[in-house]
């Protein structure tokens, strides 16, 4: 069968963004200790997220923890210090974006996270992103951060030398380098265990990962 131009195109850019966010899954859901190979992740990725929760439940729990989070965020924001530059920090997978759940690109905003984002960002706080998912993606992940919504004032994404690091090591290093920049990091909101470990943040405010089966 031979496809007529627009369809080909379609059919082409159907499959690059397929590919895009298959290889975006595997890397938050990487540990020193996982096969990271991308069938592999990928595979499990999508088994783990059809099987953990259903999207309302997760929807539920996670507007349950910014519930919580959104109080001190609030009073702290409000507090802020003369000179005091405030930043949060988020995970990027199944935290601020639906990774395992928004299979399409640009993949849609976590709503209740993008709710905190906007309260902070919209009153001058910088926001900044933490995550495992490979350099060689910054800049789609950028693009599809801004895209949904978040003002994203800095991304940092593991090089090649960081790939060899330990994630929870890699996240903190990056918070570290946030401090040095000036910032009082007042949250870091994640939903792996490794994103939250490590310090270098006021409070911290853990999504759910279901043990580990959501990226
Ligand atoms: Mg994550």
């Amino acid at each position: 069968m031979t496809l007529r131009p627009w369809a080909r195109r379609f059919a082409v850019g159907t499959a690059s963004a397929a590919a895009l966010v298959a290889f975006a899954v595997p890397a938050d859901a990487a540990t020193p200790t996982a096969d990271t190979s991308a069938g592999t992740a990928t595979t499990a990725a999508v088994a783990a997220s059809a099987a953990a929760v259903d999207y309302a439940t997760w929807q539920r729990d996670c507007q349950a923890v910014m519930d919580q989070a959104m109080p001190y965020l609030k009073q702290r924001i409000a507090d802020t210090r003369p000179g005091e530059k405030q930043a949060i920090v988020f995970d990027i997978d199944n935290t601020t974006l639906e990774t395992d759940f928004g299979f399409s690109y640009p993949q849609p905003a976590n709503k209740p996270a993008l709710a905190a984002a906007k309260y902070a960002q919209d009153r001058g706080v910088a926001v900044f992103f933490v995550t495992a998912r490979p350099g060689i993606i910054s800049g789609v992940t950028d693009f599809n951060l801004t895209y949904v919504g978040y003002k994203v004032s800095g991304l940092y994404v593991r090089g090649f030398f960081d790939l060899f690091k330990n994630v929870a090591d890699y996240k903190t290093a990056q918070r570290v380098d946030i401090e040095k920049r000036g910032y009082t990091i007042i949250a870091n909101i994640g939903n792996s265990a490794t994103d939250l470990s490590g310090g270098h943040a006021e409070k911290t405010y853990k999504l759910p990962d279901y043990n580990g089966q959501l990226s």
